[in-house]
C-alpha cells in the first residue's frame, strides 16, 4: 500500500511532523506559518494538496481550503487545524464532499479569550489607561474626567450595568461566570443553546434587539458564519445605548467595521474594544487606531499567554489526523453533520 500523503499547508512544529513521518506518512509542506499564515497562491494549494490522504495546519491568510483544493484528492479524509478557527476553511463544501474538519478548542486558548475580554471591559469602564497617563503626563493630581465606572448593583439603590453576551458557547458562558460575583446584570442572546443552560448560569436569555437596546456593554463571542457576519451594522449599532461600548474578540468580520467607526466618530456610542479586525494584520490607516481612548485595539493575541500556546492544539490535530487515516473517527470534530457519510467512506479502511 503507498504512503498516505498529508499535505502541511501551514506547518508548525518540527516534532509534529517527524511523529507523522514515523507513522509512515509522506508530508508535503506549504510555505505559511504562524508568524506569516500568508503563504501559497490558490493554484499552488490546490497543486500540493493533489492525491491528499489529509490536510492539517494552523491558520493561513488570504487564500481559501475551499471546494476546489479539497476536489484535488478523491481520497481526501481529513481537514485538520492545530488552532481553534476554521474560517479558511469551506466547512459547508467539507460536509457535503464527506470530509471530516477537525478543530483545537484547547481551554489555554478559550480561557485566554476570557480573561482579555475582562481586562478589556476594566480597562474602558475604569479608564484604567488614562489615569495611568494623567499622572506619568504631568497632568495634576485627580481629575472629573478621569472617573470610572461602578459595575455592579449596590446597597445605596444604584442599580449597576447591564452586560450583554452575543453567543453563550465556552467563551460567553466563562465570561457570564467570571462577571456573575460582580453584581451586574448579565443578559444574553444565542438563539442555538437551550434554555435550560442560561438559567444554569443565571443569565437572563433575551432577544437580540433587547440586548441591544439594555446593554451598556455589549460583548461579542460567537462564530463567524454567513449569519453572523456583519450582525453589528448600521442598524444594529442605531439600536444600542449613546453611553455603551462594544467589545470584539470573536472575529472581525462580525462587526461592520466602517459602521462601527461612523458610530463612534459621531458620538452614537461611546467606545470599542477590538482584538480582531476586518483586515489582519490591521492597516496602521485604519482609523480605529487614531481614536484615542475611545478605541482600546489590541493585535488579536486575547489567547495568547506564556505556557499556553499551540502546544496541545498541535497535539490533538496530529492525532486527529493519525485517527482519520487509521478509518477512525477523530476526536475534535467541527463538523459532525458529516459523520454517516465519513464513516461509509472511510470507517474501518486503514491508509497506514
Ligand atoms: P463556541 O462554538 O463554543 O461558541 C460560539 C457560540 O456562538 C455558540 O454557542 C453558538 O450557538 C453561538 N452562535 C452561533 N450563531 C449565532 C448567532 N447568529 N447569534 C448568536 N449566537 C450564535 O466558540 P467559542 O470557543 O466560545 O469561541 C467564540 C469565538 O471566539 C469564535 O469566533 C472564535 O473564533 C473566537 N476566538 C477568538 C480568539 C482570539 O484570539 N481573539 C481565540 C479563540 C476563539
Amino acid at each position: 500500500m503507498p504512503s498516505p500523503k498529508v499535505f502541511v499547508f501551514a506547518p508548525s512544529d518540527e516534532a509534529s511532523l517527524e511523529k507523522l513521518r514515523g507513522e509512515g506518512c509522506e508530508l508535503q509542506l506549504g510555505s505559511a506559518s504562524w508568524s506569516d499564515p500568508t503563504g501559497d497562491s490558490k493554484d499552488k494549494l490546490v497543486e500540493m494538496a493533489a492525491n491528499a490522504d489529509a490536510l492539517v495546519g494552523t491558520s493561513i491568510k488570504g487564500v481559501r481550503i475551499d471546494k476546489d483544493v479539497m476536489m484535488a484528492s478523491e481520497g481526501l479524509r481529513i481537514i485538520a487545524k492545530y488552532t481553534v478557527g476554521v474560517d479558511e476553511i469551506d466547512v459547508e463544501d467539507a460536509t457535503e464532499l464527506g470530509i471530516v474538519v477537525t478543530h483545537a478548542p484547547t481551554e489555554a486558548n478559550w480561557g485566554g479569550v476570557v480573561e482579555s475580554t475582562v481586562t478589556m471591559l476594566l480597562t474602558i469602564l475604569k479608564k484604567t489607561r488614562e489615569r495611568d497617563l494623567f499622572l506619568k503626563e504631568g497632568r495634576g493630581w485627580r481629575d472629573n474626567a478621569l472617573m470610572g465606572t461602578y459595575l455592579g448593583s449596590r446597597e445605596d439603590g444604584y442599580e449597576g450595568i447591564t452586560i450583554g453576551i452575543v453567543g453563550l458557547g465556552r467563551i460567553g458562558t466563562r465570561f457570564s461566570k467570571f462577571m456573575a460575583p460582580w453584581g451586574v446584570r448579565l443578559i444574553a442572546y444565542d438563539p442555538y443553546v437551550d434554555e435550560s443552560h442560561f438559567k444554569e448560569l443565571g443569565v437572563e436569555q433575551v432577544d437580540y434587539v433587547d440586548l441591544l437596546k439594555e446593554s451598556d456593554v455589549v460583548t461579542f463571542h460567537v462564530v463567524l458564519t454567513k449569519e453572523t457576519r456583519h450582525m453589528l451594522s448600521a442598524r444594529e449599532l442605531g439600536m444600542m445605548k449613546p453611553n455603551a461600548i462594544v467589545i470584539n474578540t470573536s472575529r472581525g468580520p462580525v462587526i461592520d467595521e466602517p459602521e462601527l467607526i461612523k458610530a463612534l466618530q459621531e458620538d452614537r456610542i461611546a467606545g470599542a474594544a477590538m482584538d480582531v479586525f476586518e483586515k489582519e494584520p490591521i492597516d496602521p490607516n485604519n482609523p480605529l487606531l487614531s481614536m484615542g481612548d475611545k478605541v482600546f485595539a489590541t493585535p488579536h493575541m486575547a489567547a495568547n499567554n506564556h505556557g499556553a500556546g499551540l502546544g496541545l492544539g498541535i497535539l490533538w490535530g496530529t492525532a486527529d489526523v493519525l485517527h482519520a487515516l487509521r478509518g477512525e473517527v477523530p476526536e475534535h470534530v467541527f463538523n459532525p453533520e458529516v459523520l454517516p457519510r465519513w464513516k461509509e467512506r472511510f470507517e474501518g479502511r486503514s491508509a497506514l
